[in-house]
């Protein structure tokens, strides 16, 4: 499912004498299959923007109350928000929320903290019984429940009947997010997954979330403040800054944009940082800006062989 937004722009409370905009006009498209980036510091719009992408904030048009402001003649028509994801038009009052919300997943920040089952297969099946239009067989559900568990990469027998609050951190993290990919979105969103855990656990969750990529949910998009974790893990990162859309574009050609970036308070990866320095030097690097990519090409520089 592609994701279409136009001219979004969203006020909390706009009744109020102060409010100011959370979102201002984004344009935004994020294919299928991408494994995006979003980027941006806090209060930059990011949160509200993903909201919108499962209409937990909706579109003013699918609002109930929602009546289309009369036109004067030689006046122009007003210009709505638009928001399609695959063939849900999330503008419209008629789209059944209930099922795109199963396309669309959300992972919030520290979901650890918001499980509270009692044991782990009831807290997974919930989701499922939350999006379900039709009610499911408990042999349905189990079924269901066991391949979202193991797909997390934890053992199903082993955590089922164990209460949530006996796992540790990182096995908490992957019970909540099997919580979400149990309706088997299309697309999964998370919000800062590697938040607070060690580097190890870090790069365990994102190699998690490119296995889900690669064979649960076809569009990956992750809110990120980590630079390198957007340079080695996204295919396009969006940088939003004060309410708007500054750069769309994979991170090998973001990152070129290193002043810029830093002129918006946000920071560089490793790798473009010590790019930018060895050109100082007179030493042209030009790498994708990974990890792998940059220590290869450094190596080729300098004569040596890749490990
Ligand atoms: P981010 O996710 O990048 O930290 P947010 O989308 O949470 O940014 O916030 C964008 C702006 O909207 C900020 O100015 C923030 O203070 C404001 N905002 C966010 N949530 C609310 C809310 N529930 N009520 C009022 N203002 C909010």
């Amino acid at each position: 499912m592609r994701i279409e937004v136009k001219h979004l722009s969203y006020t909390y409370h706009s009744s109020a004498p102060f409010s100011a905009y959370a979102l201002q006009d984004i344009n935004l498209t994020i294919e299928e299959g991408e494994f995006f980036g979003i980027i941006g510091h806090t209060g930059s719009g990011k949160s509200t923007f993903v909201q919108h992408l499962n209409a937990l904030i909706k579109l003013p048009t699918a609002e109930k109350k929602f009546k289309p402001k009369k036109v004067r003649k030689g006046q122009p028509a007003p210009v709505y928000p638009s928001i399609r994801i695959g063939t849900y038009d999330l503008g419209d009052k008629k789209t059944d929320f209930k099922e795109l919300r199963s396309k669309v997943g959300i992972v919030f920040q520290y979901p650890e903290y918001q499980l509270f089952a009692e044991t782990v297969a009831l807290d997974v099946a919930f989701g499922l019984r939350n999006f379900s239009k039709t009610p499911l067989s408990q042999e349905e559900t189990e079924e269901k429940v066991k391949e979202a568990i193991e797909a997390v990469g934890l053992d199903y027998h082993a955590v089922k009947d164990a209460s949530p609050f006996d796992l540790s951190g990182g096995q908490k993290r992957r019970v909540a997010i099997a919580g979400v990919i149990v309706t088997k979105p299309e697309i999964l969103i998370l919000d800062e997954p590697a938040a607070g855990l060690d580097p190890l656990g870090k790069r365990e969750i994102m190699e998690l979330l490119h296995r889900l990529h690669a064979s649960w949910c076809k569009t990956v998009i992750i809110v990120s403040h980590d630079m390198d974790e957007i340079s080695e893990n996204c295919t396009r990162a969006a940088v939003f800054s004060a309410s708007r859309l500054k750069f769309c574009m994979p991170p090998s050609e973001l990152f070129l944009h290193a002043e810029e970036l830093e002129t918006l308070g946000l920071d560089i990866p490793v790798t473009a940082k010590i790019q930018r320095e060895l050109q100082k030097l007179g030493v042209e690097v030009h790498s994708d800006f990974t990890n792998e990519d940059f220590v290869r090409r450094v190596l080729e520089r300098v004569g040596g062989t890749s490990c």
